[in-house]
């Protein structure tokens, strides 16, 4: 038997989104990476093997970010006073031509990566830039950080870049590209045509904005007469498919939505970004009532933290503010394991689907990802394992994360 490691804590998952799962006292045994087995004790042929004790928190499925931008890392909360167009226009372009420059690359892009891995995303679908020697920087950061199965973005500037990029990348088993055209507004319909053709040929997963703002919607709208909707105009050039990541979607039409789950492409909830840039509320609760498969993004910059138990709780905060301000629309508040799910087994649906294999929950034969957590509560406190963990989504940070594991590994 080789590489096999015991773990023995608290465990919790939520391998459905209805509710947390919780084994106490259990111990995971896994080999080469994988869980074989949560048991309530050591089976006796894995008893000369040592286990290594998680502590008295809890441990959790590692985090998953399915939609951030890199080079927005460092403006990160600044400018969130403006709207999507201007803060575009004065922080995020400007901010995101300096990655022209490779030496600024080699300076800013290990910091993400340091951080994504410090707040627990050990996997995540990250946008980049435009310059593709700064972006192979960057997928190179990733890679050192131990934080594997990055994507990293094409970019809509420069079809022939995304080739370069792709061709660049091929053969890393930690790092995959994802074609990227930022948004339908920023892309030439002969752009959006090779995009939509080079996805298919390679067989790419492919990743966008979708209905953000409204000006967005109608701004689409005005660019793209021939198409019914801003969702018909990824569908017309081929970039909406399961392997499509869809971020936003606030004002989608019932049409829209039809058309989302015939193409069964997924939509990605950035509520700290939308409630930031005042963009407007997504209703997660009607779309997963609907059966969309939806996951969950810090949308850094606009989104104000890497932290993705920051996204969780806000995913419920602003569920339950859509269901205060429009009650005649008859919204439902999002539960705590509805948003946890998609942060880890929903979010990580879409590696276990582009063949990275099953992740996302403790269950046999997932990729062993896991985040030990602890609080350090005064023993006389005596909290549930569930209790501490919604402590810890709410209120806790980056110093309650004691270790990470990813594949098996502790990192
Ligand atoms: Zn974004």
């Amino acid at each position: 038997m080789s590489l096999t490691a015991l773990y023995k804590g608290h465990f919790i998952d939520t391998p459905t989104p209805g509710e947390f799962r919780v084994r106490k006292e259990a111990v995971a045994l896994v080999e080469e990476g994988k869980l074989l087995a949560l048991e309530k004790e050591v089976p006796a042929r894995f008893s000369s093997f040592s286990v290594t004790d998680l502590g008295e928190g809890v441990v959790i499925p590692s985090f998953i970010d399915l939609h951030v931008h890199a080079p927005q890392h460092m403006q990160m909360g600044a400018g969130l006073d403006l709207g999507l167009f201007d803060w575009l226009e004065n922080l995020t372009f400007p901010g995101e031509s300096r990655f022209a420059d490779e030496d600024y690359a080699r300076k800013i892009y290990p910091l993400f990566a340091a951080e994504l891995l410090r707040q627990g995303s050990l996997r995540s679908v990250v946008y980049g830039t435009v310059h593709l020697e700064s972006t192979l920087i960057l997928a190179q950061a990733l890679m050192d950080q131990n934080a594997p199965d990055d994507l990293k973005e094409t970019s809509e500037a420069s079809f022939k870049g995304s080739e370069a990029f792709c061709r660049r990348l091929a053969g890393q088993d930690r790092v995959r590209p994802i074609v990227t055209p930022r948004f339908a507004p920023g892309c030439t319909e002969k752009l959006m045509q090779a995009l939509g053709r080079f996805s298919q040929r390679l067989d790419l997963p492919v990743q966008s904005h979708l209905s953000e703002t409204l000006p967005e919607v109608q701004w689409v709208s005005q660019l793209f007469p021939e198409s019914r909707s801003y969702t018909d105009v990824y569908n017309d050039y081929s970039l909406l498919g399961p392997a499509s990541l869809m971020a936003h979607a606030i004002f989608l039409s019932d049409e829209e939505i039809d058309l989302i789950l015939e193409r069964k492409a997924t939509l990605v909830h950035c509520p700290c970004a939308n409630i930031n840039l005042g963009s407007g509320i997504m209703p997660l609760g009607r779309y997963l009532d609907r059966g969309v498969s939806l996951g969950l993004g810090s949308d850094v910059g606009a989104g104000h933290t890497l932290a993705m138990y920051r996204s969780v709780v806000q995913a419920v905060q602003v569920s339950k503010l859509l269901r205060i301000l429009r009650p005649q629309e008859n919204h439902r508040a999002v539960t705590l394991s509805e948003a946890f799910y998609l942060a880890t087994m929903g979010n990580g649906k879409f590696f276990t689907r582009q063949g990275w294999g099953p992740c996302g929950a403790f269950e046999p034969g997932m990729s062993f990802d896991a985040l030990s957590i602890d609080m350090g509560l005064p023993e006389a406190v005596n909290m549930s394992p569930l209790n501490h963990l919604e402590r810890f989504l709410y209120s806790g940070d980056d110093r309650d994360i004691k270790t990470r594991i990813l594949a098996g590994r502790e990192l």
